[in-house]
């Protein structure tokens, strides 16, 4: 992919970038090394100034920055702000909190004959960040906020589609007060990131992104016993039975859906209804959807705008043909738009079955696959029938009947009458080919970390 600004709306062309060559590389993963020096030796109280000062220039930056993510990538101006705004909250969080997440752990020094003993988190040093564009901002936030907070530093490799936002990412933590070298943005490519990552240099790394990313950058970090997260590609089940409130789910369903032009790894993907309320969610969901306005994304009012890439939009446009193909149903949608830019509608497609893309595939758009279920057995195993287990959601209003989902869902999170949501207080991450570790919350931070073990006698 080449390293560019490419208005999704349009096609247009706004920028270029060259990648960085291997020197200015070396240079980097150098200064990342001094950095690392640098920051371990300050206090956290220290750190939490700098985080809370980043804090304020997102929040006071939303606007352009807000701007420059819909310019690259096409989400809708209104959800750009409101991810600048959650980014600086996830600073404060982890400003107020880091601290405490990381303190030394007592043991019980009597039992193994010390006269003190405990557990102490240390930070690892560079760590290598391959992120995605969906959420441009957040999902590079999501590492940075902890990792600094904790003392490493960051190397971070951004999708090529989001260059300028990447850069913005690049400068904030230097401006905000952090050393040299804390936090830097490499402009390469993904043909770049297995020698980076293979610089005895850099400790650790984190990907969001595909599986196959995952399954490459797993492969290296092996090979080189390095410690690795992967958030990886999710297709979320939301359940629908027979107690829920059908209609407020089917709101829900359509923002879970629609978000983000309909490319979150935790958007609801697959609506799972039992037959006695099916009927009355499919309407109201198809209701919902079809009215969704679909259009610049730089408008107020617009809710869903282009998909981020063309190769993205061609994808969703097979996976519907597919399915279609093999005797599906499209309720509303199912036809690229016209014209420049990379448009497809809100799209419900029900009647699937198992030997169509859709029914195991991730679709990374704004196209829900429907499905008609007898029972809670059914439902269960429909929820847990794809490779994937990044959240899941349940609506009911029967306790022992949510208590069953929260149990047997194969997800990194259950939400029960509500969206899939990355809140800074909960950890957040999945299971199956979604991926290992945990970011966000006490876990987030503590995964690159050395949990050193302390003896003293
Ligand atoms: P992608 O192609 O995997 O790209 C993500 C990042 O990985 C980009 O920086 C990309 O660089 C890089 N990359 C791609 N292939 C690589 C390889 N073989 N080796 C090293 N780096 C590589 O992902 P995407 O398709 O743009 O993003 C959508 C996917 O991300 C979906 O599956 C979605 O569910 C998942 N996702 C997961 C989470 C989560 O938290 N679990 C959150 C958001 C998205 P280039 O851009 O240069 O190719």
């Amino acid at each position: 992919m080449p390293i560019a600004t490419i208005n999704p709306a349009t096609g247009e062309v706004l920028k270029k970038f060259d990648p960085l060559p291997p020197e200015q590389i070396d240079a980097a993963i150098g200064r990342s090394v001094s950095g690392f020096r640098a920051l371990r030796e300050t206090s956290f109280d220290q750190r939490a100034a700098w985080m809370r000062a980043a804090a304020d220039l997102l929040e006071a930056e939303q606007d352009d920055v807000g701007r420059l993510m819909t310019l690259e990538m096409g989400k809708t101006l209104t959800a750009a702000k409101a991810e600048v705004v959650k980014c600086a909250k996830a600073c404060r969080f982890y400003a107020d909190n880091a601290e405490g997440f990381l303190a030394d752990e007592p043991a019980d020094a009597d039992a193994v004959g010390a006269l003190r003993a405990y557990a102490r988190y240390q930070p690892l040093g560079p760590v290598l960040a391959v992120m995605p564009w969906n959420f441009p901002l957040w999902q590079a936030m999501r590492f940075a906020a902890p990792a600094l907070m904790a003392g490493n530093t960051g190397l971070l490799k951004h999708a090529s589609n989001v260059p300028q936002t990447a850069l913005y990412l690049g400068e904030l933590f230097a401006r905000a007060g952090f050393p040299e070298g804390a936090f830097q943005t490499l402009l390469v490519g993904s043909d770049a990131v297995e020698h980076i990552l293979s610089d005895p240099r850099v400790r650790a790394a984190t990907l969001t992104g595909s599986e196959n990313a995952g399954r490459s950058i797993a492969a290296v970090a092996g090979r080189e016993l390095k410690k690795t997260v992967l958030e990886l590609g999710g297709s979320d089940p939301f359940v629908v039975l027979p107690s829920a409130d059908v209609e407020r789910a089917a709101q829900v369903a359509t923002t879970s859906r629609s978000q983000n032009n309909g490319q979150s790894c935790i958007a609801a993907k697959r609506f799972i209804v039992h037959t006695d309320v099916y009927d009355r969610f499919v309407d109201a969901f198809v209701a919902a959807m079809s009215a969704l306005t679909v259009g610049d994304p730089l408008l107020d009012g617009t809710d869903v705008g282009p998909l981020a890439t063309e190769q993205g939009r061609d994808d969703v446009e097979a996976q519907v043909a597919d399915a279609v193909a093999h005797g599906a149903s499209v309720r509303c949608g199912g036809q690229r738009g016209d014209g420049a830019g990379w448009w497809y509608p809100p799209t419900v497609v029900t009647d699937l079955t198992p030997d169509m893309r859709m029914y195991a595939e991730e679709v990374f758009g704004p196209v829900a696959g429907v499905y008609r279920v007898e029972s809670v057995e059914e439902a269960i195993k429909i929820a847990n029938g794809t490779p994937y287990g990044l959240g899941s959601n349940v609506w009911t209003s029967d306790a022992p009947e949510s208590e069953r989902f929260i149990n047997e869902l194969d997800a990194g999170a259950v939400f029960v009458n509500g969206m899939v949501t990355s809140y800074p207080q909960l950890p957040f991450g999945g299971v199956k080919n979604s991926g290992y570790g945990r970011e966000l919350s006490a876990a987030g931070i503590r995964e690159f970390c050395n949990l050193k073990a302390v003896w003293v006698g």
